[in-house]
């Protein structure tokens, strides 16, 4: 007999629901949840491979200080007495905590809370500003509040998808097969890629629009000025719920659309399919937020569906799909340095009274903190004298990553907790915690179009590892905070964060989930996966924006002016420009997926994907080594040569870390180069050279 236990997967941002049925031999079978709204049984390549990913070994399984073994007590004491030293010599801001879009929804609120409402600092950062920062940018400059108006049935329901850097077919495998079944279905129905590679999901493709890197605003513009002209601007829509049409239409129209290196007629193809197609999703991913630019790309393509009405209804709207299983959850609770909690505004004062006032705290942040480019550059320069870092691995994930290093390691004290303390960032800390796993942790995850849903623990924890929720609230009690922190179990702590939902929405902003303010355990235990909004009176709708009612000041939209930033000129003798990206059968740095052998098999080891004639013209041979070094760093990979990609466009995966120290890793060769408005990383076009090994 075995157990099931009905979970989500922890990979990307689609949220599948898991059947996860414990064998009485130990083992672990996967299946897709037939009844998981996002998924309807179907899993991917690395989510039926979970079961191949739940083994102990080389968990850590006790906490160290340094490099000895210590009891939980000794190391929380230690952790709390630092952080403690670092508050009251250098004050508040002298502390961070580096947290992650693979945290629960309810670790990542305790999280917060401790530290915007306790400590007093609002330097918490997310991995999660690496993957989707620039969407949440747009939306709010768009709509008021980081709000995703569309669902997955509206992929489906479309007669024109457009997937803007998005390789949907790999890095979110079921929202792609949802897709293809449709098309397979519906065969009228168009999709159009818009992405420099040839990747898989060319494959269900009517047109591959193989932009220039970088382009896409001009494309959108191009696109907005075109609609314009054809009559295409729904102007009842517009003028009841619009604001900003002139300036924005204005702005697009000096946009030279020849810069995106299309052809005439894949423009006209393009442009006649979307001004015919009133039911059009643009779906939009890592291609798009990872640039120095993409929030005014986000905004570029949201201008073109508020110009057209097109959204809010079955079938049309921007559609963004978040990278990890909970960067959206991550999103609501306010785990970003520059957001409070619930959807709410650091910088509103009746937001910051609510919270505080609801909280009971002892003060509650008033400006921003650092975000994850500035966070490890104040690491570095002294002004972080106590950095924790949960469940992520920035020593090898961020850009610039060798500097990375360098900082973590300079920093006074540095706290991790993760299930391993094998990762480059846990070998450079002075405690390390060990956190429990996918497969033990219970909790909730929001996906990509807003759906709630429960991760359930059917495994003992590994050793002596704890919840990640129940370490942060050991930590808070010592440091002097019991009465915020008493929570018994994550159901309190999701009841206590419901209930503030209710109360930010009757401030005006979007997220309320106050439906679950009055849930008992075992409905928790119980719960379903519910789409948000779910209010209490439980009428709301699926989608936002079909009648307006956007969540700015004037209840209107903005459409924002953007314009095509100019072509950067590379560094001297860097002429490649990296993109970098997800492959298929790999997670993050592997420290899950790489336990699977067949996962390995798809790719085993870092490569990098050169054109033909470039690698003609560098001198490398299929299957050879070769060196990418710019001013930041280097990293060796096994050459690819292939024409998926263009000439001068390179790509390489961003998960395997360093072998050794002298080969690197992908991100010791991405520039350190962010977007102005939502500070994430340009991790798609950083110059290098390329030279034989
Ligand atoms: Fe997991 Fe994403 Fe695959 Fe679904 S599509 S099984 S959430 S990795």
């Amino acid at each position: 007999m075995s157990t099931v236990t009905c979970t989500t997967c922890p990979y990307c941002g689609t949220g599948c629901g898991v059947r996860a049925a414990l064998q009485t031999d130990g083992s672990v079978e996967i299946s897709g949840d037939p009844d998981h709204p996002a998924n309807f049984g179907r899993l991917c390549s690395k989510g039926s491979a979970l079961g191949e990913t739940v083994s102990t070994e080389g968990r850590l399984l006790a906490p160290k200080i340094g490099q000895r073994p210590a009891a939980w007590d000794e190391a929380l004491d230690v952790v709390a007495e630092g952080f403690q030293h670092a508050i009251d010599t250098y004050g508040p801001d002298s502390v961070a905590f580096y947290v992650s879009g693979q945290l629960l929804t309810e670790d990542y609120y305790v999280a917060n809370k401790l530290i915007k409402g306790y400590i007093g600092t609002a330097n918490i950062d997310t991995n999660s500003r690496l993957c989707m920062a620039s969407t949440v940018a747009g939306h709010k400059r768009a709509f008021g509040t980081d709000t995703v108006p569309g669902t997955y049935e509206d992929l489906e329901a479309a007669d024109l998808v457009v997937l803007t850097g998005s390789n949907l077919a790999w890095c979110h495998p079921v929202l792609y097969q949802r897709l293809a079944a449709a098309k397979a279905a519906r065969p009228s129905m168009k999709v159009v890629v818009v992405d420099p590679r040839r990747t898989a999901t060319c494959d269900i493709a009517d047109l591959h629009l193989a932009l220039r890197p970088g382009t896409d605003i001009a494309l959108f513009n191009h696109l907005l000025c075109q609609l314009h002209e054809l009559g295409v601007i729904d102007s009842t829509y517009v003028s009841a719920h619009v604001a900003g049409f002139d300036a924005a239409l204005d702005a697009a129209s000096g946009t030279d659309v020849q810069v995106t290196g299309l052809s005439h007629k894949d423009l006209s193809t393009f442009v006649s399919w979307w001004a015919t197609t009133e039911k059009t999703v643009t779906v939009f991913s890592q291609g798009v937020n990872q640039s120095d630019h993409g929030t005014d790309k986000v905004n570029a393509i949201i201008n073109c569906h508020l110009a057209s009405g097109r959204i809010g209804k079955e079938g049309m709207g921007p559609l963004s799909v978040t990278g990890q299983p909970n960067a959206m959850g991550g999103r609501e609770v306010g785990g970003l340095a520059n957001m409070l909690a619930n959807h709410l505004e650091i910088a509103e004062p009746s937001h910051r009274a609510l919270v505080q006032d609801f909280w009971a705290s002892p003060t509650i942040v008033t400006s921003q903190g650092l975000k994850a480019g500035d966070l490890f550059k104040a690491v570095k320069g002294g002004k972080i004298k106590a950095l924790w870092v949960m469940c992520t691995n920035p020593a090898v994930s961020m850009p610039n990553a060798s500097e990375v290093r360098a900082a973590i390691a300079s920093c006074d004290f540095v706290v991790v907790s993760d299930m391993f303390d094998t990762t480059e960032t846990a070998q450079l800390a002075d405690v390390v915690l060990p956190a429990t796993g996918w497969g033990e942790k219970t909790g909730t995850v929001t996906n990509s179009d807003r759906t709630i849903s429960r991760q359930r623990g059917f495994l003992p924890p590994a050793g002596q590892s704890r919840h990640d929720w129940q370490i942060i609230c050991d930590v808070a009690k010592r440091l002097g905070f019991e009465d915020g922190f008493a929570f018994d179990s994550p159901a309190d702590i999701f009841k206590e964060y419901a209930e503030l939902s209710g109360k930010a929405a009757q401030l005006g902003v979007d997220f309320d989930i106050s439906g679950f303010a009055q849930i008992s355990p075992d409905d928790y235990d119980a719960l379903s996966p519910t789409r948000w909004p779910y209010p209490a009176e439980n009428t709301a709708n699926a989608r936002f924006f079909a009648e307006g009612g956007f969540f700015t000041p004037s209840r209107r939209a903005n459409m924002i002016a953007v314009r095509q930033p100019d072509h950067k000129t590379p560094e001297a003798n860097t002429t490649f420009r990296l993109n970098t990206g997800r492959i298929r059968d790999q997670w993050h740095t592997t420290t899950r997926t790489g336990r699977a052998a067949r996962l390995n098999q798809h790719y085993g080891e870092p490569f990098v994907e050169i054109h033909p004639e470039d690698a003609l013209q560098l001198g490398l041979r299929p299957a050879e080594l070769a060196v990418l070094e710019n001013h930041y760093g280097r990293a060796v990979m096994r050459v690819l040569v292939t024409d998926r990609v263009a000439r001068g466009a390179p790509f390489a995966p961003i998960h395997w870390t360093m072998q050794t120290a002298s080969e690197g890793c992908v991100s010791d060769v991405v520039h350190p180069v962010f977007d102005p408005v939502s500070g994430q990383p340009d991790s798609k076009s950083s110059y290098v050279a390329i030279r034989p090994f």
